[in-house]
């Protein structure tokens, strides 16, 4: 699993997601649109809009899948509620992984029911360029004896381990700046695929604001 707002989806959640998948071995990583993000302001693009974004983006693309469950479920989309349906979907043995920038991991601590989601599943920290900075206190406690140094470590149990992985491309796209890009009217080429720049043009989304 390869959670987030996906506001909108752009090459480094791309790139992670198929090194990722090469990395772990897995048979696909799922994306998963985040439809009520419980950590941040509501998205100003719907949570339909996101998810057709992210399928053009994957369109043809073996092994990533766009996974709609999170648009279903009233209130705030808790990531502890989505792993625990995965794991009632795959069974007790299936490994299972919730990979999540440098970023998002510096929140763990804070996230609802973080010990949960360790229950169901691995947790794969993707490092992030500009996102280094230390664990705090409440993480370091969350994540203590959890840590495995091997991708064959982890994959020897169904969940409940951490590991910091350093994938081959690192890149230092942010939705956030490809936002403000949008905003401005400025080029977003290359920072997303083409399919999703004309997606987000047909449908007027993110429309530079007048002066
Ligand atoms: P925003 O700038 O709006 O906060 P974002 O680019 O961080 O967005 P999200 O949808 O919030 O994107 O991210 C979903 C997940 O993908 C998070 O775990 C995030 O850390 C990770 N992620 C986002 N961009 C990258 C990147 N360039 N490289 C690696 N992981 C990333």
């Amino acid at each position: 699993m390869l959670g987030g707002t996906f506001d909108p989806i752009h090459h480094g959640h791309l790139r992670s997601a198929i090194e990722l998948r090469e990395a772990l071995g897995l048979d696909h990583v799922r994306l998963i649109p985040c439809h009520q993000p419980p950590h941040r302001e509501a998205p100003g693009v719907s949570s339909e809009e996101r998810l057709a974004m992210l399928e053009v983006a994957i369109a043809g693309e073996p092994g990533l899948m766009a996974d709609d469950r999170e648009l279903f479920r009233e209130g705030p989309s808790y990531s502890a509620d989505t792993l625990a349906s995965l794991r009632a979907e795959y069974g007790p043995q299936a490994r299972l992984v919730m990979a999540i920038g440098h970023d998002a991991f510096l929140k763990l601590g804070e996230w609802h029911a973080a010990e949960r989601l360790f229950d169901d599943a691995h947790v794969v920290v993707i490092e992030r360029p500009d996102h280094d900075a230390p664990l705090p206190p409440a993480l370091e406690v969350l994540i203590a004896g959890r840590e495995v140094e091997t991708v064959q470590a982890l994959m020897a149990r169904p969940g409940g381990q951490l590991l910091r992985l350093s994938l081959p491309t690192r890149m230092a796209i942010s939705a956030t700046f490809v936002r403000e890009r949008l905003a401005l009217g400025d080029s977003v080429r290359y920072l997303l695929p083409e399919t999703v720049i004309r997606h987000i043009e047909a449908h007027d989304l993110y429309r530079p604001q007048s002066e």
